[in-house]
This record gives structure tokens, sequence and C-alpha cells, in this order.
């Protein structure tokens, strides 16, 4: 008796209705991608790698002010299904690797650098996007040595 009593909404339940929306919106979605970044170069599969990226201002224990990267040379159609811009790969000094959005940044042919001008510190994330590349940078003291960052700083 316990048992039916406790029958109706529960968040299982109400969890459905949202899933199939979901999956509905992302199969019925008809995105219309953005032109190539203006003037970014376009080599093989995505962008040369090793060009030089910044971030918006960062404040980490030890660091404040921006956060230089490097791309990685890859690039895709932005994950988030609502949104039309291309994400390159980017290596951070601090060590982590990121996806941003074309919608996030502008790059500028005449000192050849990406500068972030949306988004949160290093993440271009935005209410469009998918939330998984929203983790703040690790203090000062635990970044790795610039030798250490892999191909695209060493190009
Ligand atoms: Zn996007």
């Amino acid at each position: 008796m316990s048992e039916a009593s406790r029958e109706g909404p529960s968040p299982r339940h109400v969890g459905e209705p949202d899933r199939l929306a979901d999956s509905v919106a992302t199969l019925s979605a008809v995105v219309e991608r953005d032109e190539w970044p203006r003037d970014l170069p376009r080599s093989g599969e995505g962008t040369d790698p090793g060009i030089p990226v910044w971030s918006l201002p960062v404040e980490v224990v030890g660091f404040s002010g921006l956060v230089e990267g490097r791309t990685t040379g890859g690039c895709v159609a932005c994950q988030a299904s609502s949104c039309g811009g291309w994400q390159i790969g980017v290596r951070w000094e601090t060590g982590q690797l990121m996806h941003l959005c074309s919608r996030g940044w502008t790059y500028d042919p005449e000192t050849r650098s990406i500068r972030m001008t949306a988004g949160t510190g290093l993440s271009t994330t935005t209410a469009t996007d998918r939330p998984n590349t929203r983790k703040p940078p690790p203090p000062r003291s635990e970044w790795p040595s610039r030798s250490r960052l892999g191909p695209s700083w060493n190009a």
C-alpha cells in the first residue's frame, strides 16, 4: 500500500520528456554554419598549429592576467547543437586542452593571433554551448613548463 502511494511524478519521470525533447531538437535542428573565421589560415582539416591565443582575464592563485595558448591545428563544427560556430583546439599554457567556439574569439591577421571576446577565462562556453569546458585553470604553481606543452608550443 505504501508502495502505491509513492507513485506519481518522480525525478526520473520528470526527466523523460526533457530527454525526448532534446533528441527531437537535435534531429530537427538545421544549423547554418558560420563562414570560416575571417583571415584565419585554413590548412588540412583545420587551421595552422601554433597560432598564439589570448584568454579573457584570469585570476588564480599566483597569477592574474591573460593566459597564453597555442592552436593545435584541429577544428570541428561547434559541438553545441544550436551554434553555427567553429571550434578550434587550443593548448593553454596552463596545460589544459580546450575547444574554443569562433563566436567567442576573433583572429587578428596583423598580429597573427587570436583574442577571446566572449566567455569566461579560458572558455568560450556560453549559454548556447555545452558546459564541458568550464574547468577553472589550476594555480600557477601547477602549470607545466613550456617545453612540456607539446607540439603546438614547439612549432
Ligand atoms: Zn559555438
